[in-house]
């Protein structure tokens, strides 16, 4: 039998990101995203960060630990490619993936002993963190890179307000001290919904940012309207 290692996390997210839905499909979509790793003992000491205020970004690994799966696939249906396409699983970032181990560059804002505050993050709330490691950027950016798959970000959907909506979320933004409408642009310019889904005017879809609901529409194809941003229901 193959020999088994263990991991065990470093740290816990505390992210802008409280359900999967509505989460960019990559870090850096979404600069307004943040979220602050809070480490545990023993890397919660200043000893394990020292240096790290010389680093502007940092690689994140982690696990998803909301798409844990006993079973390894081979093949999967990136959601990128409309979900009817299935891919080698290697060939994707999909999160059912052996190991469930996830990865992602992160723009680090500030650092304390114990918390690196983070933002551009896919990271949803609770994310077990295994290790942290600083973008190297001569190592890191390589210029002829291709993937013809994935080759450019996703086309950004308009986002428009509802006069109401906009007041409640800088009302909200100035409470949370966030950059919310910024977040909530950004996430929704994603389109979240599922490519299979073609949503009538009178559809609702909502997610949950920090401690709201945020509920929106589609008034035509291919435009976003957010209708409000309340308190979340728990
Ligand atoms: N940048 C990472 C990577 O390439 O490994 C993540 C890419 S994955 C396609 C991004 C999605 O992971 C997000 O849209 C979010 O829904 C999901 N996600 C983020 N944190 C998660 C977690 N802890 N458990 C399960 N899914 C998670």
């Amino acid at each position: 039998m193959t020999q088994a290692y263990s991991v065990a996390p470093i740290g816990f997210m505390r992210s802008c990101f409280k359900e999967k839905f509505a989460i960019p499909r990559q870090p850096q979509l979404a600069p307004a995203a943040r979220g602050v790793l809070e480490l545990i003992a023993p890397f919660d000491q200043g000893d394990a960060v020292q240096g790290l205020e010389q680093v502007s970004h940092v690689w994140l690994l982690f696990l998803f630990h909301q798409a844990l799966e006993a079973t390894p696939r081979l093949k999967v249906r990136p959601p990128r490619l409309g979900g009817n396409q299935s891919m080698g699983v290697f060939a994707t970032r999909a999160t059912h993936r052996p190991n469930g181990i996830g990865q992602s560059v992160v723009k680090l804002d500030k650092v304390e002993p114990g918390r690196l505050w983070l933002s551009g993050i896919d990271l949803l709330e609770g994310t077990p963190v295994l290790d942290i490691k600083p973008y190297v950027p001569y190592a890191d950016i390589i210029a002829d890179a291709r993937n013809s798959m994935a080759a450019a970000a996703p086309a950004r959907v308009p986002v428009q307000w509802e006069d109401a909506a906009l007041i409640q979320a800088q009302e909200h933004a100035l409470r949370l001290d966030e950059p919310l409408t910024e977040l909530i642009e950004q996430c929704l310019a994603q389109d979240p919904r599922p490519a299979y889904q073609t949503p009538t005017p009178e559809r609702v879809y909502g997610a949950q940012f920090w401690d709201l609901d945020v509920r929106w529409h589609y008034p035509q194809s291919g435009l976003i309207r957010v209708l409000e941003v309340v308190p979340a229901a728990s």
